[in-house]
């Protein structure tokens, strides 16, 4: 168990709930709080973890006995495993429909990758409302804004959580800090347009999926933004998506972002998007799990 979990509230309504280092399933969340109602952004990757963000929520919350609503970033495990205790409090969730459809038919805990036993009870929520256009929640006071991201991106059911008033913009893991972003289930190309995108909103914080909060203007958008490029150019410069050289100098130019074995899937992504094949999702993770050099990642959750 992490020994701190950071809660930092970003503005009078806007909090961060981060919990490092920000590696595989140890995601970010937070909440925006009004005198009504609150919205957490994301749950947890295990039934304890997400238990703890929510007694967090409560802890820091004006409303703490009103229902919830959960807006998910996308659909992987690590955000939306604990949705299932959002809607048995009474609470909503809600998510794109593509990422509705994932969250309906997991959970997904890829045992074949991962060997974890502390998942808990992470079933999903019987119920997820979709949105397929940008909805403001009026939170009593303040507005939240939840926004479907345009096309395929980290995945293909992406949204961001806007809060004007406090300037904070909740990416999901459009942005990862110290931590190399993962592209197995979207698309690059659209990823770095979505990107750009980012950059209109007017924030003075930005809460990315993985590793610390950051202020809008230091720079976080364009650095995922330059990795995203430079896997897209070297893949369409290789022949072979293992290509030794381009993990070995992916690791060079990154050398303080972790969960380094990534590069290796996100090349195999960047390779078939190119050259124009259908990815083999399963040889990106086998490739991902040589680079390991273990059988299974071992997640201590
Ligand atoms: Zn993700």
């Amino acid at each position: 168990m992490p020994a701190q979990v950071s809660v930092s509230r970003l503005g009078p309504r806007a909090t961060a709930y981060v919990q490092p280092d920000g590696g595989w399933f140890l995601n970010n969340a937070g909440w925006i709080t009004g005198s009504e109602r609150t919205v957490v952004v994301d749950t947890c990757a295990t039934e304890t973890r997400t238990r703890r963000l929510l007694d967090a929520l409560a802890a820091h919350t004006a409303t703490p006995r009103a229902p919830l609503v959960a807006a998910l970033t996308h659909a992987h495990g690590d955000h939306t495993n604990g949705a299932r205790l959002v809607t048995d409090a009474g609470g909503t969730v809600l998510a794109t429909e593509a990422a509705a459809e994932v969250v309906a038919s997991g959970p997904h805990t890829y045992p074949s990758v991962f060997a974890c036993t502390t998942w808990g009870d992470i079933s999903p929520p019987e119920t997820t409302e979709t949105i397929t256009a940008p909805l403001r929640l009026d939170l009593g006071g303040t507005t939240a804004e939840v926004i479907p991201v345009t096309g395929p991106a980290h995945t293909d059911g992406d949204l961001v959580v806007w809060h004007p008033d406090d300037g904070v913009l909740f990416t999901g893991d459009l942005l990862s800090h110290g931590v190399v972003p993962l592209g197995l289930h979207g698309s690059l190309s659209g990823w770095l347009s979505t990107l750009d995108w980012l950059t209109g909103f007017d924030a003075r914080w930005i809460v990315p999926g993985h590793g610390p909060v950051t202020p809008a203007d230091q720079g976080l958008v364009p650095k995922v933004a330059e990795y995203l490029t430079w896997l897209l150019d070297t893949a369409s410069r290789v022949q072979d998506p293992n290509d030794p050289r381009a993990d070995r100098e992916a690791r060079a130019r990154w050398p303080h972002w972790i969960d380094a074995e990534r590069h290796v899937a996100n090349l195999h992504v960047a390779h078939a998007e190119v050259h124009g094949y259908p990815l083999d999702t399963a040889g990106a993770l086998k490739a991902m799990l040589a680079a390991t050099g273990e059988e299974t990642i071992s997640l201590d959750l």
